[in-house]
């Protein structure tokens, strides 16, 4: 196959059945059902039917599907020829829900993959995904940590997370370049409305262009030091030191303003 294809389409194969055990170990025995994003050759489908009784893939690349058939005739895992990025989930799943999800996300979409799965608890209850290490830990990141900034407030606003375990570029075919590592989400309701949400994240993104800056100067011109003080928010704190209710407050601050 090309490579630029391969590329695209974050082809790494797994090929360490002990990673693959090591995986589907993360997962809760409730509910039994699983989706899994890109089976690529079904090394992880296959054992993710050994322990589940309702397994369904979804896998983007044509040419993988008749070889994927045949691995995974006899099993109960089906298979599904989508795209994870713009397939509806709730006709999908919401029969059944909820469901776990296990995937080695591709590379070149795993984080806007991530983000659609994130917000629905819904649907889904836990999530066990291979990221490359270092979007893994802006994922996980708290408020101070190297690497927070959006996306673990966007994740903080929807699920509890921690990394299971590093993987080494050893563990693949083709290797990648980097280490991976094994994200545990477990998805609740959030704590904020949808709209409030979206504006808190408006605003962060905003100041988080500047995160090393004083938060202060980083929204000069957008909000002035008064409503961040009664937003509670030190003046000089950096952007990337706020949590996600900081955030929130100062949105409620700035209505109130
Ligand atoms: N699960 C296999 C494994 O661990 O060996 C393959 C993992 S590989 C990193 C990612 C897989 O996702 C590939 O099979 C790729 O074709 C598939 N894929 C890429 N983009 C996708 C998308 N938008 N929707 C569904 N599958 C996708």
């Amino acid at each position: 196959m090309a490579r630029s294809r391969r590329r695209r389409l974050g082809q790494n194969f797994l090929t360490d059945r002990s990673i693959v055990a090591r995986i589907v170990a993360q997962l809760a025995d409730r509910p039994p059902r699983v989706l899994e994003i890109g089976p690529g050759r079904g090394i992880l489908t296959t054992a993710l039917a050994e322990r589940f009784s309702r397994v369904l893939a979804l896998e983007l690349d044509e040419q993988l599907l008749p070889g994927l058939t045949a691995r995974l005739s006899g099993s109960e895992a089906e298979l599904r020829h989508a795209d994870a990025l713009v397939e509806p989930l709730e006709p999908l799943l919401g029969d059944e829900a909820p469901w776990q999800v296990a995937a080695n996300l591709p590379y070149s979409v795993g984080t806007p993959i991530l983000r659609r799965l994130l917000p629905r608890y819904d649907l889904l209850s836990r999530l066990v995904v291979m990221l490359q290490r270092e979007v893994a830990e802006r994922v996980v990141a708290a408020p101070g940590d190297r690497g927070h900034g959006l996306l673990a407030l966007e994740r903080a606003a929807h699920a509890e997370a921690r990394i299971a375990f590093h993987v080494p570029p050893s563990a693949f075919r083709p290797r990648p370049r980097v280490t991976s590592s094994v994200l545990v989400l477990d998805l609740r309701p959030p704590t904020f409305d949808a709209d409030e949400l979206t504006g808190a994240l408006k605003l962060a993104a905003r100041a988080l262009t500047m995160p090393r800056k004083m938060v202060a100067n980083a929204l000069r011109g957008a909000v002035p030091v008064v409503t961040l003080e009664a937003a509670g928010l030190d003046p000089r704190s950096r952007p990337a030191d706020i949590d996600l209710g900081g955030w929130v407050r100062l949105l409620r601050a700035v209505g109130n303003g």
